[in-house]
This record gives C-alpha cells, structure tokens and sequence, in this order.
C-alpha cells in the first residue's frame, strides 16, 4: 500500500468512527472532508492542511463569535459562547488542531438538525450558506457511495493516446465567433468518432446542446474541478446527468457540433474542446488545462507500457 493508500485507510476508519458516534452517514463526513481539502488547496487565506482531516472551522465558529478567546479549548466555556468546538478524543479538550476533535465537532453540528440526508442537507445550508458547496459535496458523497472507498487520484488524458490526436497550448486566445471571448479552453484535434474519456471521478452535472459548444457535457469531479467537453459528436448510449464516471470512462466521442441551432456541424475540423473550471468555495474560475493534459498523457503513457 503507497503512502496516499495508507492515509486514505486512516481517514476511512475515522469517519466510520465518528460517523457511528453522531449518526451522520460517513460518506457524507468524508465527501465535506474532500470538499475542504480542496478548497483549502485552492486559496491563500486558509491555513495549510497539517493533518488528515481537511476540514477547516474557523476560530470565530470554534470558540464561538462573542468568546474573548479565539482559540479557546475549553469545551464548556465553548458551548457558553455558542462554538461548535467539541472534544472528540476525550482527552477533555476541544483542540481545533486535533483531527478527532474537528471531525467530531463537524458532524455534531450536523447531527442538530437530524437523521437521514435530507436534515443533513439543511444542516450543509446552514453551515456554507451556498448551494454550490452544498452541491459539490453531495456529488463526492455519491462517486464515494459508488466507488465505497476513498483512493479516487485517479486520472485519464480525455483520448485513447493509441489514436491520433494532437493539442498545444491556445488557453487565452481570442474567439472570433459570438462576440470577442477568450478561449478558455485547450482543443484537442482527432479524427470524427474518437471516443472521448472522464479524466478523472466524477459525477455528470450537464448533458445537452450550447450555440457554443454544441453537444457537451459538463463533469464535476472529485476535486471540486469541473470539465467541460465541447463539439461532440453525440453522447455514450448510457450517459446521463447525475451520473458517477471513473477515469477513462467513455462518454462521448470527438466532433465538429456547435457554433449555431442544435444540430449545426461542419464548420471547424473535428476536435474535442476540453475546458478546465475550479471552485474554491466562494467562485468558479476557468484555469489552463494544458499543464494537466501532458501529465495524464504521461501517465497513460507509462501505463500502456505495462
Ligand atoms: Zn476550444
């Protein structure tokens, strides 16, 4: 077992654990995790991740908005001031540097509103305060549900590479067609009909037509990345919106669809445009994906060759 493997074992036992003590499914505590762990590698104003736990609650929600102590660890005086800061560990504490302690602290607050997913879902209201966070990490409960486990690093470049392709670097490029548009996005040329693959864990968030786009689909991942594969030439039989995909999945093939009414083809050689799009708990920015594409064909490189 590699190291990742080794953590992610350690991870499972304590949402089990904690899952068992509050009622809360530990699917759910360890998609939040995910959610945060992500966040918190995407922005500069949180403090970096030291232990296994991602998640994150800061001091004013530790030790509650009116307590004079920011870092207070005293359960009782945490509970006075209206904290959710708990100790989980039982070593009388409530230590906001304990993995245990925050875990348990999480999903106690979670446990106020109820049993069952839907309470649990109002309690995510509360606690973000934006569907989108809430969104996200319902998507990681259910890849984590199907999949039953947390090792999802996987990833896959988006074409078979036995097939002919080929991609450079055009992020930030100029757009001619519907108004001035930077292109944010990284096209991979390939021959009409060339399946194209989920890169990584996902669920399907979208699946249709765009003037655009033409026939995309729209993947969040397991990253709090979402994947936008434009100018399909049509859709996996079996592809739907809600659905969970694994990493060099087939979910449509390579096409020329977009730029006019649902249908329209033809008017730029076939290529998959492939956009990468990250949420960091507050907004969605559009990033380069290039980067990316060479490592994952690096990697299905090396795993061909096995
Ligand atoms: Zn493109």
């Amino acid at each position: 077992m590699d190291e990742e493997a080794a953590a992610n074992a350690k991870r499972l036992q304590m949402f089990k654990k904690t899952g068992r003590q509050t009622r809360i499914s530990w699917e759910l505590l360890a998609a939040a995790d995910l959610f945060e762990h992500n966040v918190r590698l995407s922005r500069r104003d949180l403090p970096k991740q030291t232990g296994l736990i991602g998640l994150y609650i800061p001091p004013e929600r530790w030790s509650g908005p009116a307590n004079p102590l920011p870092s207070d660890d005293n359960p009782v005086r945490i509970r006075l001031f209206g904290g959710i800061g708990k100790d989980g560990n039982g070593d009388g504490r409530a230590d906001p540097k304990s993995d245990e302690d925050v875990l348990y602290s999480y999903a106690s607050f979670l446990s106020q509103y109820g049993r069952g997913l839907e309470n649990s879902k109002i309690g995510l209201w509360d606690y973000y305060q934006r569907d989108k966070s809430v969104g996200i990490i319902l998507g990681h409960m259910k890849v984590i549900k199907k999949t039953g486990h947390l090792n999802l690093a996987g990833r896959s470049f988006p074409v078979p590479i036995r097939y002919n392709y080929s991609y450079r670097s055009t992020w930030g490029d100029a757009r001619g067609w519907g108004g001035r548009r930077i292109h944010e996005g990284t096209d991979v040329f390939a021959d009409y009909g060339v399946p194209v693959l989920a890169t990584s864990y996902g669920v399907v968030e979208m699946k249709g037509w765009n003037r655009y786009g033409g026939w995309r689909v729209g993947i969040r991942d397991v990253r709090n990345t979402y994947h936008y594969y434009g100018h399909l030439n049509g859709f996996a039989k079996n592809l739907r919106e809600g659905m969970v995909v694994k990493p060099g999945e087939v979910i449509g093939s390579v096409g020329s669809s977009g730029y006019g009414p649902p249908g329209t083809a033809g008017k730029f050689p076939p290529h998959l445009h492939y956009g990468m799009y990250k949420d960091n708990g507050r907004t969605e920015y559009s990033f380069d994906p290039y980067a990316y594409l060479r490592i994952w064909e690096r990697g299905d490189k090396k795993k061909r060759k096995k």
